[in-house]
């Protein structure tokens, strides 16, 4: 099996690449990343001597540069990680986000028609469903929830969704799409806030809370994301949609006062900030269709990584040199 990962050297690309190449002996991986400020070779380190990998630097919008690489290298499976991918960046600069996120994917769809790929999927994201009050835990959002997103990042995203979703009805293209919630791992740029938060407390300097800190996220370890991803390659059905998630509520001032203890600093480092335009106020995911029809569940304990997480970054010189 020969695939095309594209976004490969960012975040959940670099951890997806890792996962596979351990557990599939006969996968071979291309990479393809334009290495922005967000993707970092350095991140595929423990790869890259590997002979059933190839990375290359280049743009998902190229389309003579994509063409080259799914002829020539015969992939089977494009899986597209590639994106704009930080919320207050989309707030400052919208057109770059429309530009990667929602003229990328369909670059890649039309060349996945031309060189009859036989499944492209998508990476996407819980945000496209928008956000659910805090003081309503029963409400989750399924794959049938409305898409209502507010942010530019996830409006992208939702516009990206729909398009792959039109190429499988129109021209019978192979696609699967899986929507996940927030992850934390290894590997992510410190503008997102497990790093941030991190970076900040191991340096002394303030830890910014936007708004009042109660904001809910629902985290996933990213080796889940990537099984799940995974799964949906293999067994999902084309056309379909899935959430992939772990349901790990927990409000952003609870994760930072966790992280805070880990790494015994004191609460005196938190600066509550004016809050982020338009925030989201929780996201809740129903993954029970995931489960039910393709086996999938999550399998680490939430905050047994999530001190590993917290280890990690403060053991390695990641952070500060970014
Ligand atoms: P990231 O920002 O860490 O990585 C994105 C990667 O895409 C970077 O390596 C960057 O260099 C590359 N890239 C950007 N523009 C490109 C282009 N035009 N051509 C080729 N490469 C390009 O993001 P991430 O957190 O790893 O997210 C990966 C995907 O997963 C995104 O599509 C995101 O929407 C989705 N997602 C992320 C989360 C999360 O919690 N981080 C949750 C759900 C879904």
């Amino acid at each position: 099996m020969n695939l095309l990962v594209t976004g490969g050297a960012g975040f959940i690309g670099s951890n997806f690449i890792r996962y596979i190449l351990n557990r599939h002996s006969d996968w071979n991986i291309v990479c393809l990343d334009l290495l922005t400020y967000a993707g970092s070779i350095e991140n595929l380190d423990c790869v890259v001597d590997d002979f059933r990998f190839t990375f290359i630097k280049g743009d998902i919008t190229d389309y003579d540069q994509v063409s080259d690489i799914l002829e020539n290298y015969k992939i089977d499976i494009v899986v597209n990680f590639a994106a704009q991918s930080h919320v207050d960046r989309s707030i400052d600069n919208p057109g770059i986000f429309v530009q990667t996120n929602v003229l990328g994917t369909q670059v890649l769809l039309d060349l996945c028609i031309k060189h009859k790929i036989k499944r492209f999927h998508q990476v996407s994201t819980d945000e496209v469903y928008g956000d659910l009050p805090i003081d309503r835990p029963d409400l989750l959002f399924d794959e049938n929830s409305p898409l209502a997103p507010s942010s530019p990042y996830s409006s992208s995203k939702a516009a990206a969704d729909l398009i792959v979703l039109s190429y499988h009805r129109t021209y019978g293209l192979d696609v699967t799409v899986s929507r996940c919630s927030n992850n934390y791992g290894i590997c992510q740029h410190k503008e997102k806030l497990i790093p941030c938060v991190i970076s900040n407390a191991l340096s002394d300097n303030p830890v910014p809370v936007f708004g009042s800190g109660l904001n809910v996220r629902d985290w996933i370890y990213v080796m889940d994301h990537c099984s799940g991803i995974e799964t949906v390659i293999e067994s999902g059905k084309a056309g379909e949609v899935y959430n992939i998630g772990s349901n790990n509520e927990v409000s952003n001032i609870t994760l930072i006062k966790y992280i805070l203890n880990r790494l015994n600093k004191p609460y005196s480092l938190i600066k509550y900030v004016e809050d982020r335009k338009g925030h989201d106020r929780r996201y809740g995911l129903d993954c029970s269709k995931i489960k039910r029809e393709l086996g999938w569940l999550p399998k680490a304990d939430f905050y047994k990584t999530v001190d590993e997480t917290i280890d990690w970054y403060a053991k390695n010189k990641y952070l500060s040199d970014m």
